[in-house]
């Protein structure tokens, strides 16, 4: 993800794929007008990287030149086309392609294309590398489009947000700002069967490094292995192992809109770790919520839940107090690293499971 002043956006399309829409896009005006000798007419200031790339690519002989013409404020038209300059070349009696970079509602190459009847020309063909048939309003037909997209707001490839992003390699696309959460509390305040249920409600991906290493564990990996040692006897896996396995966790949804981290971060380092990668996907944690339960319901909780879910942490008393001592040693201390950024929002977490989800949802909201 990156910003572009106060805005988000997410990988849209690759170089590659561009250049395979530019290859679209040449392939259809080759074979039309190899013998118009037409004038490529660019739009600036978007379509200049759209008309460098087609024009190399065209095999025959054309001229080239540019208008300007102004139709966007940041994100939304201005449904007024404001032309610039005169033109520099002599259109009558030729073939002359409007070169856009995108056409959305049509507007400016409509205005375009009357403006430009006044020089006579032969024929006004118009093509674009990017074309949404969805807002697409006008009765002129767009004669060459190298793809169809969606209705997204999209910047790069010489397409800008308020004049920056144009140099952009790849094209990008609007998004929200991702909604990061910390979802803490000790061993048994419920973080595992509040995440399941609110990842679906807030479309957010659930990370737990618990269920990551008994994944490892069950398939007999190197990883599992080693985790294995330190979970039995109630201990933390290394920070160096666990965070080098959340950052690759984290990668495997590069799309995602954000996370819940259960289980993540339990230690200093780690809580730092998580700053750094976010900070380098331009974003960050919006808030730690924190379910509080008492250490003598943990207890029971965790006894009655290693009946059923076969963990051997959760069999024995022994352990399972293990657990609760390393909690308060080394991961409760980062409610006051999150309480110092005012991120940290405590819910009562014993209660009626739907009740806890309603607490947990009303902090959610707020982030
Ligand atoms: P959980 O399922 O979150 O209760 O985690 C079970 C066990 O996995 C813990 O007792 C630790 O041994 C290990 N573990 C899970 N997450 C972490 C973490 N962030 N750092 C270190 N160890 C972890």
């Amino acid at each position: 993800m990156i910003k572009i002043h106060d805005l988000y956006f997410k990988p849209f399309l690759s170089s590659q794929e561009i250049a395979a829409a530019i290859d679209n896009l040449a392939y259809q005006i080759n074979r039309d007008l190899a013998d118009k000798k037409p004038i490529f007419l660019g739009i600036l200031n978007g379509s200049y990287m759209v008309l460098a790339d087609l024009t190399r690519k065209f095999d025959h002989e054309c001229e080239v030149s540019f208008l300007r013409a102004k139709s966007y404020e940041g994100t939304s038209s201005t449904g007024v086309v404001k032309l610039g300059d005169q033109l520099d070349i002599a259109l009558s009696g030729r073939t002359v392609v409007i070169v856009e970079d995108i056409v959305d509602s049509g507007l400016t190459v409509v205005t375009l294309s009357r403006k430009l009847q006044q020089y006579q020309p032969k024929d006004i063909k118009i093509a674009t590398l990017f074309f949404k048939p969805d807002v697409y309003s006008q009765d002129l037909k767009i004669d060459y489009v190298g793809q169809n997209i969606e209705n997204k707001f999209v910047v790069g490839y010489g397409m800008d947000y308020n004049n920056l992003g144009r140099n952009l390699p790849e094209l990008y696309v609007q998004t929200e700002r991702m909604k990061n959460i910390v979802l803490f509390g000790p061993p048994g305040a419920g973080k595992g069967t509040q995440a399941t249920r609110l990842k679906d409600k807030y479309g957010l991906v659930h990370i737990s490094t618990g269920d990551v290493f008994r994944y490892n564990i069950k398939n007999g990996t190197e990883l599992g292995t080693l985790a294995k040692s330190f979970m039995d006897k109630g201990n933390l896996v290394p920070d160096e192992v666990t965070i080098k396995m959340l950052k690759a966790e984290v990668e495997k949804t590069p799309d995602a809109q954000g996370f819940i981290f259960d289980g993540f971060p339990r230690t200093d380092a780690q809580a730092k770790a998580l700053d750094e990668l976010l900070a380098s996907k331009n974003t960050d944690i919006a808030g730690m919520v924190a379910l509080e339960v008492d250490d003598e319901v943990l207890v029971e909780r965790l006894l009655e839940r290693g009946k059923g879910s076969g963990r051997a942490d959760d069999a024995n008393e022994g352990v399972i107090r293990d657990r609760i001592s390393v909690y308060y040693k080394q991961t409760a201390p980062l409610k006051d690293y999150y309480a110092a950024q005012n991120k940290y929002y405590g819910v009562d977490g014993v209660g009626e499971m739907d009740a806890i989800t309603d607490r947990l949802s009303v902090e959610f909201d707020k982030l």
